[in-house]
């Protein structure tokens, strides 16, 4: 079977994906734009260990048709066959299900809410949060392949997350939240009786955010050379995001408790390389 590999560019917008123009990912395959099931990173991510990846919110069709339908791409993932939702039942959950087939299951994961004493550590053989949010290449160097079973890797990977640093950028050069604050400020202004609007300054602010996010994305495409360098053949990669961010429209910031189509809107690509 093949070995699989789940990387989540934490808050990553479909758009901010495209405008990095990724090179290497796209490699994969076609990038696609889908939508997330869920608004923030914990229960999007048990949503993709479910095997609910991102959906592509098809007309027409049943949801639950949907699903099965869409689960069945597990038989090109893992290079097996016989693969249905119902393959996962009692527990609904990949992890375990993979070990039954005789994988290693392991996570690198980059932000606290997903940190191993969470209920998402279930069938993991190992589950590590990173000691910092934003080190995607120090993830790889953890990424190891046994050679008498396939294996399975959750990849979270945080530089993607606000405040879009990477990891050898000094944490006193991050953005300043002050425009942002300005932005919350002005939001709760915005409630009935309330009178002020972002200033021009805040659209500033938040335009130089996004463009943090691209940066961040094209240095994750970079880091993905090395990842495709270093997995055996036969590995299969699923690339895309556990949900959108709001950089100021309609008054939004970041994501969670916010509706919003932006914030679940995600990038999407995946294939084996060779
Ligand atoms: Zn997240």
């Amino acid at each position: 079977m093949n070995n699989y590999l789940l990387i989540v560019f934490d808050s990553c917008r479909y758009d901010s994906f495209l405008a990095a123009r990724p090179k290497t990912l796209r490699k994969l395959g076609r990038i696609e734009r889908r939508w997330s099931y869920a608004s923030w990173t914990a229960p999007s991510h048990y949503n993709l260990l479910m095997g609910l990846m991102p959906h592509s919110s098809p007309k027409r069709t049943y949801a639950s048709e949907y699903y099965k339908t869409d689960f069945l791409k597990f038989n090109e993932r893992l290079g097996g066959g016989g693969i249905a939702f119902e393959s996962m039942a009692p527990a609904l959950y990949l992890p375990p299900f993979l070990k039954r087939l005789g994988y290693k299951t392991h996570a690198r994961v980059s932000l606290p809410v997903l940190n191993p004493h969470t209920i998402l550590n279930h069938g993991f053989d190992s589950y590590k949060l990173m000691p910092k949010h934003n080190d995607f290449r120090a993830m790889l160097r953890e990424v190891q392949f046994a050679e008498d079973a396939p294996s399975f890797y959750l990849l979270n990977a945080g530089e993607t997350h606000y405040p879009y640093a990477l990891a050898d950028e000094p944490a006193d050069s991050w953005p300043k939240l002050s425009g942002v604050h300005g932005v919350f400020k002005h939001l709760d202004a915005h409630a009935p009786g309330g009178k002020t609007r972002p200033t021009p300054m805040n659209a500033r602010k938040l335009a130089e955010l996004r463009q943090r996010q691209v940066d961040a994305v094209r240095f994750l495409d970079g880091a993905m050379e090395e990842l495709f360098d270093l997995v055996p053949a036969n590995t299969y990669i699923t690339v895309t995001s556990d949900h959108g961010e709001l950089f100021g429209e309609d008054g939004y910031f970041g994501h969670g408790p916010i509706q919003h189509p932006k914030v679940l809107e995600t990038p999407f690509v995946e294939g084996k390389i060779r």
